[in-house]
């Protein structure tokens, strides 16, 4: 008899589905005891248990590695906390904010930067909090944007997304809905007609961007899936995030970039591994990223090119990060072209 495919959400289950080696089970068990897991079918399909690093398996498999922590690691390393000014709200910036409306994802990734808000046991935001959530981007004119991330924003029913896109519609200063999500690839008939119609808001623009680090990620159905935000006239932007061993050689991460071109997304940003406990093993120096920077500027069409971003410790923000193609050398300046060759430019009259 056919069983429906489930997500695999405990240790168990991933001992069913030969995800868990049985020398490592007391160690996973620690790990999935103080990190969400889930992998949804989608997601298991992708994952080839023949490649011991398989780069779709290392971004939602739990590693016995998780357990390991190191100093600068920090349970909030963008500093969210820091300009939470309502329950479910980021305010940084002065033009966006987040709005947060659930810490429950579809799958979770083993290096996710709100790895300790996040998970199955969170609760979305209560109508009251909604409300207050609502009230304060409504009272901030200076809020262009509103940013629903989560978690996953998609993971919640379409008639609540509904609602709150319409809320969000009804705020005149508010031009722009934004929404982050995972769930065209992890989830990917999750995203129905009538929820890509839930999304749009008359009079103001919807964009999504897709949160995915390797190309095999994009199958057949999550390129219809995207297929069908982008047909609706919701444009759609990439980020991924630059992990060792998955996605950490120019090859790899070009065709990354090229497959997202393809499905008509537009690679945004290239994110640097944020300091979230237990990561380390997939972080890259920030050198290698700006090296693989470097590479795909030399190789692919300016289409396929991410900004390599950081975000700083503490709720600083996002920066640019380079490479660096511009110096000042005496009088004039120095600028380097795609080969790596230097070109003097001359200095300001
Ligand atoms: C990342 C982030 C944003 C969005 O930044 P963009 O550069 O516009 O993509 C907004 N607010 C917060 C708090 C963020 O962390
Ligand atoms: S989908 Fe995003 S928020 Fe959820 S676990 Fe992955 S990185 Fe974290």
């Amino acid at each position: 008899m056919n069983v429906a495919p489930k997500t695999l959400r405990h240790l168990s289950d991933l001992r069913d589905a030969g995800l868990a080696p049985v020398d490592k089970q007391a160690a996973l068990e620690q790990v999935a005891a103080r990190y969400a897991v889930a992998i949804t079918p989608a997601i298991d399909a992708l994952i080839d248990r023949t490649d011991p690093n398989d780069p779709i398996a290392r971004q939602f498999v739990p590693d016995a590695a998780e357990l390991q922590t190191t100093p600068e690691e920090n349970a909030d390393p963008i500093g969210d906390h820091a300009h939470s000014p309502v329950e479910g709200v980021v305010h940084r910036y002065p033009d966006r904010a987040l709005l947060k409306l659930t810490p429950i994802c579809a799958v979770y990734c083993r290096f996710c930067f709100r790895r300790e808000m996040v998970g199955p046991a969170g609760m979305p935001l209560t109508a009251k909090q909604l409300d207050a959530a609502i009230a304060y981007i409504a009272n901030h004119a200076e809020i262009w944007e509103v940013i629903l991330t989560g978690g996953d924003p998609l993971v919640l029913s379409t008639r609540r997304l509904r609602q709150v896109v319409t809320r969000l519609a009804a705020i005149a200063h508010v031009k722009v809905i934004r929404v982050h999500t995972r769930v065209p690839v992890a989830e990917p008939a999750r995203i129905t007609p009538e929820l890509v119609r839930a999304l749009k808001a008359t009079g103001k623009a919807t964009y999504v961007v897709l949160h995915a680090n390797h190309a095999r990620e994009l199958t057949g159905a999550a390129r219809e899936a995207c297929a069908r935000f982008i047909d609706a006239g919701i444009p759609m932007l990439s980020q991924s995030v630059l992990l060792a061993g998955v996605n950490d050689d120019p090859q790899t991460l070009g065709d990354l970039m090229r497959t997202l071109v393809e499905c008509r997304i537009k690679p945004y940003y290239l994110h640097h591994g944020d300091l979230a406990p237990g990561t380390s093993h997939l972080r890259t120096s920030i050198a290698a990223g700006q090296d693989l920077m470097r590479q795909l500027r030399g190789r692919l069409s300016g289409l396929c090119q991410p900004t390599y971003v950081l975000d700083i410790p503490g709720g600083h923000g996002k920066s640019p990060i380079g490479p660096n193609y511009l110096a000042e050398d005496g009088a004039h300046y120095r600028v380097e072209d795609f080969n790596g060759d230097l070109h003097c430019y001359p200095p300001p009259k």
